[in-house]
């Protein structure tokens, strides 16, 4: 374990029941797969880089007029996908391998759980939309890992992110419970549960008008096993995880934030923060430092489709 990663499981442990929610959401500790799904791309020789490859193979080429069909609202559009892993397992990517050139995809989950609609009632933002308005403002090309209750609790800044060109919506299921047992105290959705769960994320987006959405599922934790990969199968989706975990949960210091994720950012990297206020308070302010660093570095920044086609 990187002493980054021990940190950022330190605070998720100090920071009680929320830190263990929020740690679900795949911030607060590294993904957390129990080695089976890396079990699953060493025995299938599937790592990244030919995951990667399979990404440009299965990448639809872009076709002359296919920007002027509008997708159907909420509905996952045209993006590159992995091909699936042996026996139709949802395929995992992680980041990309690059040689050449130098992107970096910022994702920021949007986490709420099925149980907190009380907690926003009584004030607490799960929502972050000055974030959004830096990201705009810095023409930061990002995607969103929106959880369905999300959508339903903010339906209009669901449908103003997935309307704007400069982000993508993906799942981070409905209800924000796990996909795999044990996660952060989560709990958890049985196979036939969880792939609803995934639909009825997908409905939440499409019921507030989004329509930038991508067939991208981020398990709640970032824990997944063989078998949840299996739940998943027809819902054609490719799970994201990441290489760079920033350590926004309950960070209180946006340069601690802004430091790790410069250190841990390579080229091709996928980096993990939160769109939520109450539990991730400093986002924001680390990413008015993050942004122009890693340009004056020589990075672009790129949704995860872009990354996963290149
Ligand atoms: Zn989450």
């Amino acid at each position: 374990m990187t002493s980054s990663l021990r940190k950022a499981a330190a605070a998720a442990v100090l920071s009680g029941a929320l830190g263990a929610v929020l740690a679900g959401c795949g911030g607060g500790a590294g993904p957390s797969n129990g080695g089976a799904g890396q079990a699953r791309l060493g025995a299938s020789a599937t790592p990244s880089a030919s995951a990667s490859a399979s990404a440009r193979a299965s990448a639809p080429a872009p076709a002359a007029g296919a920007a002027s069909a509008l997708p159907r609202a909420g509905a996952p559009g045209k993006a590159p996908t992995l091909a699936p892993g042996p026996g139709g397992l949802t395929p995992v990517f992680e980041r990309a391998r690059q040689k050449t050139e130098k992107t970096v995809a910022l994702t920021f989950d949007a986490d709420m759980t099925s149980d907190q609609g009380p907690r926003a009632a009584g004030g607490e933002h799960f929502d972050n939309p000055q974030l959004i308005d830096t990201l705009r403002a810095l023409k930061v090309p990002s995607t969103v890992f929106m959880t369905g209750r999300w959508a339903e609790e903010y339906p209009d800044q669901a449908k103003a992110i997935g309307t704007d060109p400069n982000f993508e919506i993906a799942n981070h299921s409905y209800s924000h419970h796990a996909f795999k047992s044990p996660c952060y105290g989560l709990p958890t959705l049985d196979g036939a549960a969880a792939r609803a769960d995934v639909d009825r994320a997908f409905d939440a987006f499409r019921k507030a008008g989004a329509v930038n959405t991508v067939p991208y599922f981020r398990f709640p934790g970032g824990c997944y096993d063989d078998q949840a990969l299996r739940a998943l199968s027809t819902a054609k989706v490719t799970a994201v995880q990441w290489d760079v975990v920033s350590g926004d949960a309950f960070a209180k210091d946006p340069d601690a934030v802004a430091e790790q994720v410069l250190a841990g950012v390579k080229p091709g990297s996928l980096v993990v923060m939160h769109c939520t206020r109450s539990a991730a308070p400093v986002t924001e302010e680390a990413i008015r430092a993050i942004v122009p660093e890693l340009r004056k570095r020589g990075y672009r920044f790129v949704k995860v489709s872009e990354l996963m086609g290149t």
